[in-house]
């Protein structure tokens, strides 16, 4: 494995009982990155998470941090990490400044060191004039800021984050994001995040994609989306079969079925459209047209949506 990497992960497996969560995963994660594993529930994430953050055992494969192996050398893994769980973890009657403080004392920091890396770290996420304020009279946003504060105490190399941005409005995700920037920048911390939001998976530098357990694509945002290359189409209609069957035999495509869509990938799109709409527009219930997103980038490996139809009803 490359010295540089932050992180590296080489053939990880893992099951619970019968459930195999993980299915030989590999990536390395450079330093100074801000990388992100995106995948819809049940794909993996938490499980790779919680056996890099060394709360569950390395079953089958290797995952180092900054060289130190999970399962050889957790300690050193738990010194060079910082974590912050999606789970509340703030103790909302204290202020923001005894909630950091507290935190500090259980990693052995005391005095003017522990003083200054608290100051230096409100001011970095913005929360120096809350210092005083309850941790629970604070918005969400401000309070995930609070959480990564506290997990950047010990000064760590590696931060990972578990779905950062789930719960906080638009707002907050924003000001979130633009804090982790900084902190990178400012710091050259590497930042690993977990998330099923694929606005949040824009904003990182590289991704790793998981589905049921396997990572299915690997690359920055645009490396991903040039990967599925040209248009993707979306056809709602009321009669799929006789429409995909007519658009196979007219234009020699094959339409991808997708609940009650049809869907297909092709370079010059538009002339696509303006040929079926004047041959064929009975069965088109609306037609649409765009470049890639990271969504057709999933459905383009894995041959399904993200989301499945009662969970995109949720979410
Ligand atoms: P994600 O974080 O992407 O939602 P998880 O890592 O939580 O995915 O889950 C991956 C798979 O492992 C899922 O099928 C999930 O049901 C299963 N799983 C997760 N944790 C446990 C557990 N403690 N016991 C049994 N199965 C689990």
């Amino acid at each position: 494995m490359p010295g540089s990497s932050a992180i590296a992960v080489a053939h990880l497996a893992h099951r619970y009982g019968e459930t195999q969560a993980l299915r030989g995963v590999s990536f390395d994660v450079a330093e100074g990155a801000i990388f992100g594993l995106l995948g819809p529930n049940g794909s993996g994430k938490t499980t790779l998470f919680r056996i890099l953050a060394t709360l569950l055992p390395l079953q089958q494969g290797e995952a180092t941090v900054l060289g130190n192996s999970v399962a050889s050398a957790p300690d050193a893994v738990r010194r060079l990490i910082g974590v912050t769980f999606q789970s509340p973890s703030l103790d909302v009657k204290l202020t923001v400044g005894e909630n950091l403080k507290f935190h500090g004392y259980l990693y052995g920091l005391s005095g003017s060191q522990l003083q200054s890396r608290c100051s230096a770290l409100l001011d970095a996420l913005g929360l120096a004039d809350r210092v005083n304020d309850n941790a629970g009279e604070l918005s969400g946003g401000l309070q995930r800021r609070v959480e990564i504060a506290k997990s950047l105490l010990h000064e760590p190399r590696v931060l990972l984050l578990d779905e950062p941005s789930t719960g906080l409005d638009p707002g907050a995700r924003h000001d979130l994001w633009r804090y982790l920037r900084q902190l990178r920048e400012s710091s050259g911390v590497t930042i690993l995040v977990t998330t099923h939001l694929m606005e949040e998976a824009e904003r990182c530098d590289r991704l790793a994609i998981l589905n049921h357990g396997e990572l299915v694509g690997i690359g920055s945002p645009d490396e991903l989306r040039a990967s599925v290359g040209g248009d993707c189409i979306t056809i709602q209609t009321d009669n799929l079969e006789g429409l995909a069957g007519r658009i196979r035999e007219k234009f020699q495509l094959q339409p991808q079925k997708l609940g009650d869509a049809l869907r297909i990938e092709m370079e010059n799109g538009h002339e696509f459209v303006r040929d079926l709409m004047e041959a064929d527009s009975g069965d088109v219930r609306s037609i649409s047209l765009g470049k890639p997103t990271l969504e057709d980038v999933f459905i383009h490996k894995t041959g399904h949506r993200f989301w499945d139809e009662n969970e995109a009803e949720e979410s």
